[in-house]
C-alpha cells in the first residue's frame, strides 16, 4: 500500500489549492517543500499561499454562497453530497490513509482509522442537516413566532496537522450540512489529505467555490483568512497561543468563532479500577498518534494505595514501546517537524534535571532513518502537580503519574490545570462514577474508558483555556448555524 502511495506521489509531487473548483497554484508560483516526518526527506510541494491567494478563496465562496446554486439546494440534497464524499473516501481509502500517514509520520494503521473516522463524518452530517429545526414560540395574542436556523455565510476553517483528515470532515460535514461555503486552511506541515479531499468533493458534484483549500503558512494564509472582512465565522482547531490570535483577528470583523485548543486531559484511576481492562486504554491515550493528539491522556491519577502496583506496570509497558517509520506500523510514528521534536525532548531534560522520577522509557526502532523526528516515550512517575509537565501540553508521547488520598482530592488534582478538554474517570462505584465526572471541568469525561472510536456523534470542545463552542455531533450544526426569529402579526 505505500508503495502504491509512492508511485502516486512520484507522479504528482505538486500538489495545488481548489478555488472555485478548479486546482490552482499560488498567485506567486511559490510553494512550500512536504517533508515526510519518517526520513526527514522531501516528497511533495504545496502552494504558499498569502492574501491574495485568500482574496480569491474567499471571493469564490462568497459568489457561491450568495448567487450560486448552493443556496437553492435543500438540506437532503446538501446531505446527499456529504455522503457521496464519504463514499469517494471510502474508495480512496488505501491512497489518503497512505498518503495522510506519510505527510504526518503516523503509522499507516491510524492514517486507516483516520479514514473510517473521516468517512463516518460525512455519513453522520450527510444525514443530520435535515433533522435541525426552529421552534414556534408562545408569544402575544394575534402573533405567531417562530424560528429559523440559517447558515452564517462564509466560514473559514483553520486546522491543524495532527488529524488533518478528520479534522477537515468535522468542520466540512457540519458548515455544508447547514448551507454555509467554506474555505479551509490546513496547517503548512500537513495538507495534502486535505487537498486531496478538495479534489474529490469537485468530483462528488459540490457546485463551484463551495469547499474551498487554499494552503499556506498560518502567519500569511492564515491570518488573511481569519480577519477577512469577507468570512462571517471561524472554526479554528490549534494552539491556543494562536486561538487568541484569530479571535483577535475575527474580532476586527465582530465575527463569531468556534475555538478547539489544547488540553491537559487526567485520568482518574481509583482502587476498585480493573486494572487490566485499564491499562491499555491508559496507555494508548497517551501513545495514540504519538501524543500529538488534543485529547490525550497526559496525566494519570492513581489511589494511593494502588499506585505501586499501577505505576510499575505502566513502566513495563512504557519500556517495550517503540517508535518507528509510518509504514512499519510500529507502536508510534515521528513527530510532526524537528521543532516539535525538539519541544518534546526539552520538556523531557527539563522534567528530569528537576529530579523527576523516570518510571519508564520507549525506544526508537534500530531500523528508523536517522534524519527521521523520532523520540523515545517517556513515563514520570510522582509527579509534583505544580510541576510544568503537569502543567503544560507537551504534544508528545510523555504520561506524567500523580497519586491521590481521596475523591476529594483526586477532583481537585484533575481540575488543577488551566485545561478542560476530556478527562477519564475509573472505579466500580457507580455514585461515585457521576459524582467526579459531574464535578470535573471538562468538555467529554469518559467512565470506564477513554477517547472510545471518534465518537463522531459525541458533542466535543473544551472548557476554560481548552477552548468555547462544540464541534462534533448535533451541536456543530447549531454552531455552524444562527438562529434567525420571524414574527407574524395576524389579528
Ligand atoms: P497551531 O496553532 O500552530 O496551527 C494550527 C493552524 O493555525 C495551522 O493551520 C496554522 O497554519 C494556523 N495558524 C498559525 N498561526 C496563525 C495565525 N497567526 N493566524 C491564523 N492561522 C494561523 O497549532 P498546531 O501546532 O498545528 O497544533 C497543535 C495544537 O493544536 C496543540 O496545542 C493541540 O492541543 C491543539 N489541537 C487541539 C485540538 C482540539 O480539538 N481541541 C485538536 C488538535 C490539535
Amino acid at each position: 500500500m505505500v508503495q502504491n502511495l509512492s508511485r502516486i506521489i512520484a507522479q504528482d509531487k505538486n500538489f495545488l489549492n481548489i478555488i472555485n473548483g478548479r486546482r490552482v497554484a499560488a498567485l506567486s508560483q511559490e510553494t512550500i517543500t512536504v517533508l515526510c516526518p519518517s526520513d526527514g526527506l522531501a516528497f511533495a510541494t504545496i502552494p504558499a499561499g498569502s492574501a491574495g491567494d485568500v482574496d480569491r478563496a474567499v471571493s469564490a465562496a462568497r459568489e457561491a454562497f450568495d448567487h450560486g446554486p448552493w443556496s437553492r439546494m435543500t438540506a437532503v440534497e446538501r446531505g446527499r453530497l456529504l455522503t457521496r464524499l464519504g463514499r469517494l473516501i471510502e474508495q480512496h481509502g488505501d491512497e489518503l490513509a497512505a498518503l495522510e500517514s506519510r505527510d504526518t509520520g503516523k503509522p499507516i494503521r491510524q492514517g486507516r482509522a483516520d479514514v473510517a473516522a473521516a468517512m463516518r463524518y460525512y455519513e453522520f452530517y450527510g444525514g443530520a442537516g435535515d433533522k435541525i429545526h426552529g421552534d414556534t414560540i408562545p408569544f402575544l395574542d394575534g402573533y405567531t413566532a417562530l424560528t429559523l436556523r440559517e447558515p452564517h455565510g462564509v466560514v473559514a476553517g483553520i486546522i491543524p496537522w495532527n488529524y488533518p483528515m478528520q479534522i477537515m470532515a468535522r468542520v466540512v460535514g457540519a458548515a455544508l450540512a447547514m448551507g454555509n461555503t467554506l474555505v479551509v486552511k490546513p496547517a503548512e506541515d500537513a495538507s495534502l489529505s486535505t487537498i486531496r479531499i478538495g479534489e474529490l468533493a469537485v468530483d462528488a458534484g459540490f457546485p463551484d467555490g463551495v469547499l474551498n483549500v487554499i494552503t499556506g503558512y498560518g502567519r500569511e494564509a492564515g491570518a488573511a483568512l481569519s480577519s477577512h472582512p469577507g468570512i462571517d465565522y471561524v472554526t479554528f482547531t490549534g494552539s491556543p497561543t494562536t486561538g487568541t490570535a484569530i479571535q483577535q483577528a475575527a474580532a476586527t470583523n465582530n465575527r463569531g468563532v468556534t475555538m478547539e485548543l489544547g488540553g491537559k486531559s487526567p485520568q482518574i484511576v481509583f482502587a476498585d479500577t480493573d486494572i487490566e481492562r485499564a491499562l491499555p486504554v491508559l496507555v494508548n491515550a497517551i501513545i495514540q498518534n504519538g501524543g500529538q493528539t488534543c485529547s490525550a491522556g497526559s496525566r494519570i491519577l492513581i489511589e494511593r494505595p494502588i499506585y505501586d502496583e499501577v505505576a510499575t506496570a505502566l513502566g513495563e509497558r512504557f519500556n517495550k514501546l517503540v517508535a518507528g517509520p509510518h509504514d512499519a506500523d510500529l507502536d508510534l510514528g515521528a513527530m510532526i517537524n524537528p521543532a516539535q521534536k525538539r519541544r518534546v525532548e526539552n520538556y523531557v531534560r527539563a522534567a528530569a534535571e528537576a529530579g523527576i522520577d523516570v518510571a519508564g522509557r520507549g525506544s526508537i526502532d534500530s531500523n528508523a532513518p536517522a534524519a527521521g523526528f523520532y523520540v523515545a516515550p517517556v513515563l514520570f512517575g510522582a509527579v509534583d502537580p505544580s510541576a510544568i509537565i503537569a502543567q503544560e501540553e507537551v504534544f508528545g508521547p510523555v504520561l506524567s503519574l500523580f497519586a491521590f488520598n481521596d475523591e476529594q482530592d483526586a477532583i481537585r488534582l484533575a481540575n488543577s490545570t488551566e485545561y478542560g478538554l476530556v478527562a477519564g474517570v475509573w472505579t466500580k462505584d457507580g455514585a461515585r462514577q457521576h459524582r467526579v465526572a459531574k464535578r470535573i471541568r471538562a468538555g467529554q469525561v469518559f467512565v470506564n474508558a477513554y477517547g472510545a472510536g471518534g465518537g463522531i456523534e459525541l458533542p466535543f470542545g473544551g472548557f476554560k483555556k481548552s477552548g468555547h463552542g462544540r464541534e462534533k455531533g448535533f451541536e456543530a450544526l447549531y454552531d455552524m448555524s444562527a438562529t434567525k426569529t420571524i414574527i407574524f402579526r395576524h389579528d
